[in-house]
């Protein structure tokens, strides 16, 4: 018992400290035990360690670990990259030999892909160009969205970079450079997740969830067949009991179990650090489709979220945008009378109003003509970014697909409401 109990227990406090670390502090979990937890371990811990550090040495072991935690998290090293690629290596070192003489030629296979696909996908994902934006690429990515005149703005400059940001594009503090269509900096890829390598991140987090399952239950299945085969009556279903005919017991089922993890340790770790990775690694998959699903990125999910903010305390307004103009034109240097390739233009001009006076109907520095209309909730907008999943899907995976040749039926045009995307 002692040895299902200790891996099981350790490899489930690393699963959940991972998850809350890296996902506690995004919107979808305010409120909730997660964001707690995160506030916890990232305010309050260190917190209590500076307090008695300030009293024991001066300051002087937590301003070192300042400094390695700023290199850890806010300078591009390889750190997580090779911890990752560490784990991979190791988990398949430990099992692969040891389950291949009891494998199927077919299982075998699917073993020797499963294995290889998430370094071909890693490395891809690792040293593609995510997106970088400069001077020659600039105007191929202003081609590829229009502003929304709601998260993007047109004219606005990069400080650091001095060129104009794209629509959707982000300037990326750790590479130092801005990014078409910037989802996140991920620190297990060390590069930024971009309009150039989003599909091979995508088949990363997809290929990593399948081998991470199919190796779990692999190596879980190999441990169980050792146990029945030294004892035949071992499982809980009451058909299979062979001699006795009577189910077994849960504390006997166990007893067994630990036998065969015992005799097996190398299998039975790595099918238990399989079974409770996985379901961390496909709720990242499933994170990153509804993203796709919604058509923002992870940045946009954070800007959407500080707008709903700001609409619920009646500070924003919209107005419809003038069709005489062709704003994007005029907004985007390189961008053609034609427009860009995407199918779909601002309808509408969201402003935020932090002092709470509404802007004034003439007001000629603001896009946009007519009246101003307050705007209450995510659902009284549009995100012209969002075309449907299966669009969506093909703006990550066929890169600079021609949208406008798509012959949208007129209601697509107008862009969608937001309704969909919307966050509690
Ligand atoms: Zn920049
Ligand atoms: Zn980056």
């Amino acid at each position: 018992m002692g040895i299902v109990q200790t891996i099981a227990a350790v490899v489930l406090a690393i699963s959940l400290m991972t998850f809350v670390i890296f996902f506690g502090r995004l919107p979808v979990f305010r409120r909730t035990p997660i964001a707690w937890l995160y506030n916890f371990f990232v305010v309050h811990v260190p917190n209590a360690i500076l307090a008695i550090d300030r009293r024991t040495t001066g300051g002087r072991f937590t301003a070192s670990l300042v400094r390695f935690g700023h290199f850890m998290m806010n300078d591009k090293h390889p750190t997580v990259l090779v911890f990752f690629l560490l784990l991979l290596a190791g988990s398949e070192y430990m099992a692969v030999p040891t389950a291949w003489g009891l494998l199927s030629g077919l299982q075998r296979f699917t073993v020797a892909v499963f294995c290889t696909l998430p370094y071909v996908f890693l490395y891809l994902a690792a040293y593609s160009d995510p997106g970088t934006v400069s001077m020659s690429s600039l105007k191929h990515h202003m081609m590829l969205y229009p502003y929304d005149y709601a998260l993007f703005q047109p004219g606005v400059r990069c400080h650091t970079c001095n060129l104009l940001k794209p629509p959707r594009s982000k300037h990326c503090p750790i590479c130092k450079r801005c990014v078409g269509r910037l989802d996140h900096h991920c620190i297990f890829i060390n590069n930024c997740v971009g309009v150039g390598n989003h599909h091979w991140f995508l088949l990363l987090i997809l290929s990593t969830a399948v081998l991470a399952s199919y190796g779990g239950w692999l190596a879980s299945s190999l441990v169980g067949q050792q146990v029945q085969e030294r004892f035949p009556n071992w499982s809980l279903l009451p058909w299979r009991a062979r001699d006795s005919g009577q189910p077994m017991s849960w504390s006997t089922w166990l007893i067994l179990l630990s036998w065969g993890l015992k005799n097996h340790v190398q299998l039975g770790s790595i099918g238990l650090l399989g079974l409770l990775i996985s379901p961390l690694i496909w709720g990242l998959l499933v994170y990153s489709m509804w993203n796709v699903w919604t058509g923002q990125t992870t940045n946009e999910s954070l800007k959407w979220s500080d707008w709903k903010c700001d609409m619920e305390d009646g500070y924003v307004y919209k107005r419809r945008m003038s069709h005489e103009r062709r704003l994007s034109m005029v907004a985007a240097p390189g961008v053609p009378a034609s427009g860009t390739r995407w199918p779909v233009e601002a309808e509408h001009v969201l402003y935020c109003a932090h002092d709470g006076t509404p802007p004034a109907q003439n007001d000629k520095t603001l896009a946009g003509v007519g009246e101003w209309e307050k705007v209450y909730s995510l659902h009284d907008v549009e995100n012209i970014y969002d075309l449907g999943f299966w669009n969506n899907l093909k703006d990550i995976f066929v890169p600079n697909y021609q949208f406008n040749t798509l012959g949208l039926p007129p209601v697509e045009r107008r862009g969608r409401p937001r309704k969909r995307t919307a966050r509690k």
